[in-house]
């Protein structure tokens, strides 16, 4: 059939993580859906982009295993057993064990691309409509459907849909349709990213450790290795990125220490610009948008792709209940309660992290004396440790559960 006038129930602009979970955990409802995608697989599984390492919460596995998902991807995933918390020069620490916890692991490491990959090979097995290489040109809403304009190669295609899902990114061209303005919060600092083998084993231990000029996290990624995020000021960060490899391992052993032995480059390093973008609304006529079009988080606290897999899985909730009540899934009042069950998790995990860049980017002597008094005491206050455990595990919020889609669904 030709895609060009086709109707659908939802639309979903961006085929990431956010816009592919959110068709998966879809596939199967009965609603007719397509996925817009800017990007080939070929460009997918080659950008530079995909070597970013992500901290995926206990929270965000639960969700990607009754989506089906963590079953092809757990063997490539290394477990948090543990997470150090320090900061640099000073003697407060905060230990975080899921041994404590009674769970088997705090969160996992994976890489981008892997999670990214297999989700869309999971989507390549549906009925869904995939539209790609494909950009969103133009939106237009009225009382019974949304209206798009698509550029699919070198065609200009027009079809309808009940529902717009914006799941495409940080630079949204459906936030900008909409005319939704954003709000930046710029750190000016840079997250330097890279993998590195260490002579001493990680022993499943992620390490977050806060230095004047930013902080520094260690992920456990597969046998003596771990993933590197470095956070510098833009300056340094230039400096460090212009420079040889050896001065940069140089620097970072000397950041690190020698917790873990000597350090070898294993990949190529990667900057990746940080600041906090904040969509100032979530929904605007029959068209919402979800994941990073909404909040784009410094990485610190590895929140970014866990709180927008929440989003997911809000939405999913209410729409399986409308649809199945025969109800408009595009109406105001859907939308309305949509956005008003995400905004207190939206400010609360958006203010951990951006507490987190600015407490530990800072040196002053009140500053630091005021953080290490509270992390030795978050150490030894067990309740106020098991809060920040949940926390890091994505189990701080209610949702909704999904279950399991893929095996309910056949
Ligand atoms: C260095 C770094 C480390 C991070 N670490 C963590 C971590 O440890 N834990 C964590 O939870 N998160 C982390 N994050 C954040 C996480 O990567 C993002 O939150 C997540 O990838 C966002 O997914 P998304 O689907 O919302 O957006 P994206 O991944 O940006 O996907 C958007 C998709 O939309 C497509 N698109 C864009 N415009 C259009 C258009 N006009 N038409 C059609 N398609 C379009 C794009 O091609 C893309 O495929 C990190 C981020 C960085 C940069």
């Amino acid at each position: 059939m030709p895609l060009d006038g086709q109707n659908f129930d939802i639309i979903i602009v961006g085929g990431g993580l956010a816009g592919n979970c959110l068709a998966l955990a879809l596939g199967g409802s009965g609603l007719k859906i397509a996925v817009i995608e800017a990007n080939t697989r070929e460009q997918l599984l080659n950008s530079a982009m995909g070597d970013r390492a992500l901290a995926l919460a206990a929270g965000t596995i639960a969700t990607l295993e009754g989506l089906g998902i963590w079953q092809g991807i757990e063997a490539k995933a290394t477990a948090i057993t543990d997470i150090h918390v320090s900061d640099k020069g000073h003697f407060g620490k905060v230990r975080l064990s899921a041994r404590k916890q009674n769970v088997a692991a705090l969160g996992y490491v994976i890489t981008a691309r892997d999670i990214e990959s297999h989700v869309a090979e999971l989507v390549d097995q549906t009925q869904i409509t995939q539209i790609r290489p494909a950009r969103l040109v133009g939106l237009m809403s009225d009382n019974h459907a949304v209206n798009v304009s698509i550029k699919h190669n070198d065609d200009s295609l027009c079809c309808s849909a009940k529902l717009l899902v914006g799941a495409d990114g940080g630079n949204s061209s459906v936030r900008k349709l909409l005319d939704i303005p954003q709000q930046v919060t710029e750190y000016g600092q840079t997250a330097l990213v890279t993998t590195v083998k260490t002579t001493l084993p990680h022993r499943n231990v992620a390490y977050e450790r806060f230095t004047k000029s930013g902080p520094l996290a260690f992920l456990p990624i597969g046998k003596n290795q771990c993933s590197v995020v470095w956070t510098r000021t833009c300056e340094d960060a230039d400096a460090l990125m212009s420079g040889g490899e050896n001065d940069f391992l140089e620097r970072l052993q000397q950041c690190f220490g020698y917790r873990l032995g000597q350090l070898t480059l294993t990949a190529p390093r990667r900057a990746f610009p940080v600041s906090l973008v904040r969509a100032e609304r979530m929904q605007s006529g029959r068209a919402v948008i979800v994941g990073n079009a909404v909040h784009q988080l410094h990485p610190v606290a590895g929140q970014g792709f866990n709180l927008g897999l929440r989003d997911v899985v809000q939405l999913v909730d209410g729409l399986l209940k409308h649809h199945g009540l025969g109800e408009d899934i595009g109406s105001a009042t859907f939308l309305d309660d949509y956005v008003t069950a995400r905004e207190q998790d939206h400010r609360n995990t958006i203010a951990f992290t951006d507490t987190l860049v600015k407490l530990f980017s800072n040196d002053w002597l009140a500053f630091a004396a005021a953080r290490n008094i509270g992390l030795v005491a978050l150490d030894h206050i067990p309740v106020a440790k098991a809060l920040l455990s949940r926390h890091a595990m994505g189990l701080a919020q209610r949702l909704p559960k999904l279950g399991n889609r893929i095996q309910r669904d056949g």
